[in-house]
């Protein structure tokens, strides 16, 4: 099998599951317990793995809390920051976003504004049907430009006296844009307001360092660079006085800092220390590799005017390629159905699957999406593999 979305999930790395084995057998102690020796080896464990997940993005290990994924992080962190700030400091109760979010940032946004309360009540246009219900929230979506980015000034431009929160992604799943994070961050700075980023499809990808790009808060995903799935992180910067106070995403017990109660999954948090490990001592070399086949593979998609590709020609995520095809009769799914014995292929992201895209409507696209197909490489993917890709789209 070929396999050609690794931006919906990678495989698992062996050394991942070496490490894991133990904490699913015979070290099942719960981290929370005291004094006995399984439950200390289970602590250790967890706070070895948070010093490597911490290592990974620059960070202090005490400003990372685990969850169990990105959704997760972006969820506890846009909620978590708008409750505090609008109801414990009374500081406002507007948040800045863009329309071209994953639906974990549109979706959890969306609830606080008061147009949704579950999920399948999210129609993909933004902004639609307004508010249901006043939650006491009001959110802008600021509108990407045609390549994906969402601009500087546009964010300056929107942030008012009252903004409490903006969260922009890192990187874009679909289309693999990448943003301008330093410059967002400084703009919501300026404005003393803080600023979110969901760095799901960057993180163990390419250099991410709050130490360079001084973001509040970041989302991350193990699954997505070879971890385990079912585990993820919220970054949250600590000043002299430790975490900046919010509300707790789940009540419960006292774990990770008061913020995200419930016993740990020490196995998947060994699993993603692991990843984190692994993706660290390889950035160097990953990030080379990946960039080569990034520049190999457009070049195959580059050469008839057959295909298009779409997303910043500049900056976007190394293998990571959104394809339109442009032929007579040509049907996305259909054909991802025909290949699907031989290629492991998307014609989008993996969580809206069957519906029209997003990123699509707010780049411009949205009839053009039964034309698009995401081919999402690894450093291990081989050229040869995409060649055949193309070939086989040629000879439709
Ligand atoms: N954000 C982005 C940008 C993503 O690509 C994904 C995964 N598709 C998520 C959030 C959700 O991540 P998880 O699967 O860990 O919940």
């Amino acid at each position: 099998m070929i396999y050609f979305d690794n931006s919906a999930t990678t495989s698992i790395a062996p050394e991942v599951v070496e490490a894991m084995l133990p904490y699913l057998t015979v070290e099942y102690g719960n981290p929370s317990s005291k004094y006995y020796t399984l439950a200390r080896n289970a602590q250790r464990a967890v706070d070895e793995s948070r010093e490597r997940v911490a290592a990974l993005i620059g960070a202090k290990p005490e400003e990372i809390i685990f969850t169990c994924g990105a959704t997760e992080s972006n969820n506890m962190i846009i909620k978590g920051v708008a409750d505090y700030r609008k109801y414990y400091e009374r500081r406002g109760n507007h948040l800045i976003t863009s329309n071209i979010e994953h639906h974990a940032v549109l979706n959890a946004c969306r609830y606080l504004n008061g147009e949704i309360y579950s999920n399948h009540d999210a129609t993909f246009s933004l902004g639609g049907r307004g508010a249901v219900v006043d939650r006491g929230y009001e959110v802008t979506f600021l509108e990407a430009d045609p390549l994906g980015r969402v601009l500087p000034e546009a964010l300056d431009g929107a942030i008012r006296p009252e903004t409490t929160l903006v969260t922009l992604m890192w990187a874009n799943n679909e289309i693999g844009t990448i943003n301008d994070i330093p410059a967002l961050c400084g703009a919501a700075h300026r404005h003393g307001v803080p600023f979110h980023t969901d760095a799901t499809q960057v993180s163990g990808k390419l250099p991410v360092d709050v130490r360079q790009a001084p973001v509040d808060y970041m989302s991350l995903s193990a699954h997505k660079f070879h971890g385990p799935k079912g585990v993820g992180a919220a970054y949250i910067r600590s000043d002299e006085y430790g975490l900046p106070p919010m509300t707790a995403f789940l009540h419960g017990g006292g774990q990770e800092s008061g913020i995200r109660a419930g016993t740990l999954p020490v196995h998947n948090i060994v699993g993603f220390g692991k990843a984190a490990e692994l993706a660290l001592a390889r950035q160097a070399e990953q990030t080379k590799r990946l960039k080569q086949i990034d520049t190999a593979a457009r070049a195959l998609f580059a050469d008839t005017d057959m295909f298009e590709l779409l997303g910043d020609p500049d900056a976007h995520i190394p293998g990571l390629l959104s394809v339109i095809v442009r032929k007579d009769v040509f049907d996305n799914e259909r054909f991802i159905k025909k290949v699907s014995g031989r290629c492991a292929i998307s014609s989008g992201s993996a969580c809206t699957a069957g519906e029209p895209s997003h990123v699509l409507q707010a780049i411009g696209r949205s009839d053009e999406t039964s034309r698009v197909l995401r081919i999402s490489l690894s450093d291990t993917s081989s050229i040869e593999d995409v060649k055949y890709l193309v070939e086989q789209l040629k000879n439709l």
